[in-house]
């Protein structure tokens, strides 16, 4: 059986890494030569609208998936007519725009920070008005990594952030979350509507991306209401395939600000950190294998290499590291790699990643009592 990858980034990547022990063998489409996948897998080079291009692949797999949220929506739906396709469309679509994200969340009883859509600026002073300040003034599609956000501290910075985004409306303003962490979950559900939950982890953003994430977060009175959140997602949508949600914790709450229905960065540490990774089970999901034990063996850490790698020795000569590379060339702020420190309790963990996290990112180990 075939799988197959609209976007040959590095989620591609392991998901092909995931696909070939299961017996499946990947084809991935990406527009770029040198997608990092294509190192892996086989590789569809043409653009992700080209029906000549589409219809190829839809003759080539026995089922498609996606490794980011802003494939077209037409492509998705163009390929659903000839093949089975998962996460479902609706899921794509909604994520790729964080009005419809935020008012399904809204929809389903799911708390977020206040927000409100913005498409002229007498409708921002209004929004301001209500939100109150300080706010974020954030594109609504196509916002990825911190990109397309101004963080609006006083109403001075109104008509700047106005300007700087004016050309990308339409916009949504999300009052401002003085959170306590950033978590995630990881959750899946297959056709029959079987659901597995990787456990809370808790992520740590500087400029809007993610630097390393932490699983399982130790704060499990917030389990049940994520796990509780998410299957009112998974159940709404009809949901095939891994999806994530990111949260802010803030007074011990969960709000909820985004969703991304594929495989997620702050799930790489299930590699070697879970009985089964969150690629392998993206793939049971969508091939309807059974789902794999989303049990945690120790805690781990996974740590993003930006711009470059980091330095390989130095990496695998701490105990339990693990070390991926993405094969892709060093660019300023790139995400190229990322690395997995597995130990058998915090405490262990905290000393092994302490020799290893950047300097920038010291004051965000794990608190001695995590
Ligand atoms: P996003 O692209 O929405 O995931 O935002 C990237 C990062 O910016 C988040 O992970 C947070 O660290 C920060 N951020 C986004 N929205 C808010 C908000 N409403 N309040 C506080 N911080 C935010």
């Amino acid at each position: 059986m075939r799988v197959g990858i609209v976007g040959g980034g590095q989620l591609a990547r392991m998901l092909a890494l995931a696909a070939y022990p299961l017996g499946l063998r990947c084809t991935v489409l990406d527009p770029a030569p040198d997608a990092c996948a294509g190192q892996v897998a086989e590789l569809l080079q043409g653009a992700y609208d080209d029906p000549a291009c589409l219809s190829q692949l839809a003759q080539r797999v026995d089922r498609v998936t996606f490794d980011f949220e802003n494939v077209p929506a037409s492509t998705a739906r163009a390929l659903v007519r000839h093949i089975p396709v998962f996460p479902p469309p609706l899921a794509l679509e909604i994520a790729q725009d964080r009005l419809a994200e935020k008012n399904l969340f809204r929809e389903l009883g799911i708390a977020t920070p206040p927000f409100s859509a913005v498409d002229t600026l007498a409708e921002l002073q209004a929004a301001a008005d209500t939100t109150g300040l300080p706010a974020i003034l954030k594109t609504r599609r196509f916002g990825y990594d911190g990109k397309g956000q101004r963080l609006l501290k006083a109403a001075a910075d109104i008509t700047p952030a106005w300007d700087d985004l004016a050309g990308d409306i339409p916009l949504i303003l999300e009052g401002f979350v003085p959170f306590e962490q950033e978590v995630s979950i990881l959750a899946l559900q297959d056709a029959q509507g079987h659901t597995a939950f990787y456990p809370l982890v808790r992520n740590i953003h500087r400029q809007g991306v993610l630097r390393w994430s932490h699983a399982p977060c130790q704060d499990s009175g917030l389990q049940e209401q994520a796990r509780d959140y998410a299957t009112r997602v998974l159940q709404r949508l009809d949901y095939i395939g891994l999806l994530a949600i990111e949260f802010f914790v803030v007074n011990g709450r969960l709000l909820a600000n985004e969703m991304a229905p594929r495989v997620h960065n702050s799930g790489h540490w299930t590699i070697e950190g879970a009985a089964t990774s969150q690629f392998e089970n993206h793939l049971r999901a969508g091939f309807g294998f059974p789902l794999g034990s989303t049990d945690t063996i120790g805690c781990s850490a996974m740590v993003n290499c930006l711009g470059e790698m980091a330095d390989r020795p130095t990496v695998l000569a701490v105990a339990d590291a693990h070390y991926h590379d993405y094969g892709k060339p060093p660019r300023p702020g790139r995400k190229v790699g990322h690395f997995t420190l597995r130990a058998s309790d915090p405490l262990t963990l905290n000393q092994r990643l302490a020799s290893l996290l950047p300097e920038d990112l010291a004051d965000t180990l794990l608190p001695p009592d995590d």
